[in-house]
């Protein structure tokens, strides 16, 4: 979806003025764009109408720039399409807040459940409970079992012998005695929807009278996805929309299409098979990765969880002053590290999603930890002052990392590059400012 509607939102960036004609070839390639990535066809139709009544209306017309100003209207309506506002969680006034995760077999319920428990815990500072109610599969309760282990958070389980409804009731008892302030249910799934399926959950709905059903989808399944969501809600009335899988997903269509299609919130998105891997849903962001205009947004958000602020001010002065050691290297390392996989950010920046070769290129994350590796091994005046280094150290380094002595000599060039960029870029800026004060 990225690509087609990037080339035709270049095609109208530039312009000065933009005719009746122009709008129609857009709309027609906006269009084209949202029916390939599997766009619901009625919401496409909707949206092709409204982006073409704003487009030639005023607000386009009178503006300086009406190639960026439909830019835009896209975005705000992409935006809308996937529900405008970000989308909050339910508490309880009486805890617990009871969640019950719905959903196809496969679509990612029991990984989900462990994901937004994690999640609960991390950002909001509950405890929450798992509760294990898939009991078709004795593989599905020791697959939640392993998440609560891997999590350190407590599953409650009776088996495979109980009854689904009991155990939520007992769950949510037990929850009540233990203080614990979200009960989170894993139910089962088929691989189509089916009546006995629907009967269960519509039975552990009225028993436990949930704050939230949140109906887990594959985005990669597209169409299929809101045809899922529109049945489930219709048996359920669900309360939103768990996508998941949007690391893979590449088109978009579900992500675009569930919400004007049920009415009903994207609250988190999937984006990865690890259990931190679950994001809120912010249409906007969403929108702009859509356009290809990068997640700024998140990738600052993300800046600000990791990077140490004051550390940041130290490193920019050391550039500056170019006494940037190695020890400062691994400082900055292990900040970027910590803001998670490095393909993660890449696909946050903006553009990079357009660099050929990129997308698919395997950042060699392992690259990394030798890089590590060969500045532990090296003593600290080492560390500080590279110019000491000779043959033997250089041996030495090698065999205490156990890399190749050609790996440290590149290193030490990367490092010794990366220091002259260092002074260039801050004898740039002085030249700027001394500019400045002149002019
Ligand atoms: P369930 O049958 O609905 O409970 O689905 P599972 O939780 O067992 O997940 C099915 C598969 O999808 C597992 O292999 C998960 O690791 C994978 N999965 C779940 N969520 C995501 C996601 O956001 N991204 C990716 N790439 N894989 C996911
Ligand atoms: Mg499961």
């Amino acid at each position: 979806l990225a690509e087609r509607l990037q080339n035709t939102i270049k095609k109208m960036t530039g312009k000065g003025k933009v005719s009746e004609q122009d709008v129609k070839e857009m709309a027609r390639e906006v269009r084209l764009a949202l029916l390939e990535a599997d766009v619901n066809f009625k919401v496409v139709k909707d949206f092709i109408k409204k982006i073409k009544e704003r487009a030639v209306g005023q607000e386009v017309m009178n503006s300086l720039t009406p190639g960026q100003q439909i830019i835009k209207i896209v975005k705000e309506e992409l935006t809308d399409l996937m529900g405008g506002e970000q989308s909050k969680i339910a508490v309880s006034e009486r805890p617990p807040t009871v969640i019950m995760m719905v959903g196809l077999q496969g679509a990612g319920k029991t990984t989900t459940t462990g994901k937004l428990a994690n999640l609960l815990r991390k950002k909001h500072n509950r405890k929450p409970l798992l509760v294990a109610a898939d009991v078709y599969r004795p593989a599905a309760i020791n697959q939640l079992e392993t998440i609560g282990k891997q999590l350190n958070l407590p599953v409650f389980s009776k088996g495979t012998d109980a009854n689904p409804v009991d155990i939520a009731n007992d769950a949510i008892a037990h929850a009540k005695e233990e203080h614990y302030d979200y009960v989170l249910i894993d139910t089962a799934g088929r691989l189509h929807t089916d009546e006995n399926l629907m009967t269960e959950l519509r039975e552990i709905k009225e028993n436990v009278d949930p704050a939230e059903i949140l109906l887990v989808v594959d985005s990669m399944t597209g169409q299929d996805a809101v045809n899922v969501a529109e049945s489930f809600d219709e048996q359920l009335a669900v309360s939103g929309v768990i996508l998941t899988k949007l690391d893979n997903d590449n088109r978009g269509g579900a992500a675009l299409s569930i919400r004007a299609v049920t009415q009903k919130p994207i609250k988190y998105a999937g984006m990865g098979e690890k259990l931190d891997e679950l994001e809120v849903f912010h249409p906007e962001r969403m929108a702009s990765r859509i356009l290809g205009m990068g997640d700024v947004l998140s990738l600052i958000e993300k800046a600000q969880e990791n990077v140490d602020e004051k550390k940041a001010k130290e490193l920019e002065e050391k550039m500056r002053s170019a006494t940037f050691t190695f020890d400062d290297f691994l400082d900055q390392m292990e900040q970027v590290k910590s803001m998670g996989p490095l393909e993660d950010l890449l696909g946050m920046i903006p553009g990079a999603n357009k660099m050929k070769g990129l997308k698919n290129a395997q950042i060699d994350e392992k690259q990394l930890v030798y890089v590590e590796a060969i500045i532990h091994s090296m003593t600290k005046k080492e560390r500080e002052d590279p110019s000491i280094m000779n043959a033997s150290r250089k041996k030495r380094i090698a065999k205490g990392a156990g890399r190749p002595v050609s790996e440290v000599n590149r290193l030490l060039k990367q490092f010794e590059e990366m220091k002259k960029m260092m002074k260039q870029m801050s004898g740039m800026q002085k030249g700027k400012k001394g500019k400045k004060k002149k002019g």
